[in-house]
Formats: C-alpha cells, sequence, structure tokens
C-alpha cells in the first residue's frame, strides 16, 4: 500500500473518532458553512469547497485538511487550536498551512508557536502572514479575498471572500471568436472583471464592522456575531466590541444576505433563551434568513 493510501485511511479512521465532536453542517446555494462559535469558548468555521477556513479557537480532527485560514484577532477563543492544527498537519505529511492574521499580531503569534515548539521540541511548519483592512489576497483565478476593518477590543479584521469572472467588453459583443482572439493576442484588453460577494466573516466585531464595510451586507452568506440576547434574567449589556440582537433589529433592512448566521453568543445563555428572544425581536427571522448556530 502507498503511503498516501495509508495516510487517507488514517484519516479516515480518526474522522469516525472525532464524529461525536458537534459543529454545524449548513448547506449554503454554492458551498457548505461548518462550525460553531461561543464566546468565550471557541470560534471557527470553514469552507470545504473554497478550501478555506476562519479563525482556529478549535479543531476537530478533519478540519486539518484545509490549508488556509483566516484569523480576525488574537483572542484565546479564537486562536487556541492554531498549534495543534500545524503539528496534526506535519504529523499526516501535509503541505505547511497557510495563516493570515492582523499585521500587529504577528509577532506576538510566531512567539506563540516558538514557545509550543520548545515545548514539545520540534516545529511547526506554517507560513504566517500579516494583513491590514484594504489588503486583497488572490487565492486563484476565480477567488480573491479583501480584508476589512472591524471594532473590538483588540485588533482586529474581517474578511470578505469573493468570487471573479471574466466577463466580455459590451463593445466587442458582436465580433467573432477568431476576431475577439486577434484582439487579445494584439493586446488589447478585451474583458473586464465581475465580482460576486459570496462570503462575508465579521469575527468579533461591534456593529460598526457591519456598517463601515457595507459589501458585508450584500454577501450571499454572512457570518456574523451576536454575543448578546436579553433573557427574564439578563438584559444585554452594551458590551464594546460586540453585537446584540437589537442591533440586528436596528439593521432589519440593511441586510441583503440570502443567509446570515448569528452565532458566538455568549455561554451565560441557554440555547432555549437565545432563540426564543430573538423569535420574539425577530419574529420573521429576516424573513427566513437568519440561522442561529
Ligand atoms: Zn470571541
Ligand atoms: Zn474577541
Amino acid at each position: 500500500m502507498s503511503d498516501s493510501k495509508k495516510r487517507g485511511n488514517k484519516l479516515r479512521e480518526l474522522e469516525n473518532y472525532s464524529e461525536s465532536s458537534s459543529y454545524r453542517k449548513i448547506k449554503c446555494e454554492y458551498f457548505t458553512v461548518e462550525g460553531f462559535s461561543r464566546a468565550p469558548v471557541m470560534t471557527f468555521w470553514r469552507i470545504p469547497e473554497y478550501k478555506l477556513g476562519f479563525d482556529l479557537g478549535w479543531q476537530p480532527w478533519e478540519f486539518m485538511g484545509t490549508p488556509r485560514w483566516f484569523l480576525s484577532h488574537a483572542h484565546m477563543d479564537h486562536v487556541l487550536a492554531l498549534p495543534a492544527y500545524i503539528a496534526r498537519r506535519r504529523m499526516m505529511q501535509m503541505e505547511p498551512p497557510t495563516i493570515y492574521v492582523p499585521e500587529q499580531k504577528v509577532g506576538d503569534i510566531r512567539q506563540f508557536l516558538g514557545a509550543f515548539c520548545r515545548l514539545e521540541q520540534s516545529v511547526l511548519p506554517c507560513e504566517i502572514i500579516g494583513v491590514r483592512p484594504g489588503d486583497e489576497i488572490d487565492l486563484s483565478r476565480e477567488l480573491v479575498v479583501s480584508v476589512h476593518k472591524t471594532y473590538h477590543t483588540v485588533p482586529s479584521i474581517g474578511y470578505i471572500v469573493w468570487e471573479r469572472r471574466k466577463k466580455l467588453k459590451p463593445e466587442y459583443l458582436e465580433l467573432s471568436g477568431p476576431e475577439i482572439r486577434d484582439l487579445s493576442v494584439s493586446g488589447v484588453e478585451v474583458s473586464y472583471e465581475v465580482r460576486f460577494p459570496r462570503i462575508a466573516f465579521l469575527g468579533d466585531s461591534s456593529p460598526r464592522g457591519l456598517d463601515e464595510n457595507p459589501d458585508m451586507y450584500k454577501a450571499d452568506v454572512l457570518i456574523a456575531e451576536m454575543t448578546h440576547v436579553s433573557t427574564q434574567k439578563n438584559e444585554p449589556r452594551q458590551t464594546p466590541g460586540h453585537m446584540r440582537v437589537e442591533d440586528y433589529v436596528e439593521r432589519k433592512d440593511k441586510f441583503q444576505n440570502k443567509k446570515i448566521i448569528a452565532s458566538h453568543f455568549s455561554v451565560r445563555y441557554a440555547q432555549r433563551d437565545v432563540e426564543n428572544c430573538v423569535k420574539q425581536k425577530l419574529p420573521d427571522m429576516l424573513g427566513g434568513r437568519l440561522v442561529l448556530v
């Protein structure tokens, strides 16, 4: 049996072992969103079809196959699984992963990983890339990720994944295939780019992070946070750097998304209380588009 086949068998064996680990799989039009988030316990999401993930507060075993991760900020519940993830990929002889992090935290993240390397007397091969709002990361001809400023209690960023396509400029629509090819070969730019925001990840942020990045309201799928809801015992506090259910109510006409995934509820709420409160404040669940995870 080849080495890669052996590795594949081992992975499948261990996937069975991790079946009990709980996270949600949400089928969307163009992709699946898998993950879970609770403040201040863990946040981790991935889009298997795009081979990328957001935040590494936890790492189900089978998520290690995803080679690129975009971190929103360096709070423990969003980065704690980073060393385990890199070590697992090394152990399974997978390519070193690429991790995008807020540029202010590159040094600290390297030190964090360095401490584990010293503890284990081993190495954690990976590429750490610092990014800042305004940056764009080309993933492929079809996919690009943009970086956006968000508002939390530590340096934080959000991301939008765009699908892009080339379209023929209207002035060349009447031309034949060979004519277009000749023009293109002669150096004329015959096409232009169109972009579709497929998925936006807010990370931890006050609503200002959404309001200042209106493309997040337009993405097919928005993964956002709703840290605070109200219950009989708890009225929502206006904590800095987070969102409350009332922030969604105030903005209910802004969401153009096909699906809005709200998560990162504080662990002090029971899931039943979360659902009751949100359904009371937003009875139509934003036209059935709001998913509570
Ligand atoms: Zn958090
Ligand atoms: Zn945080």
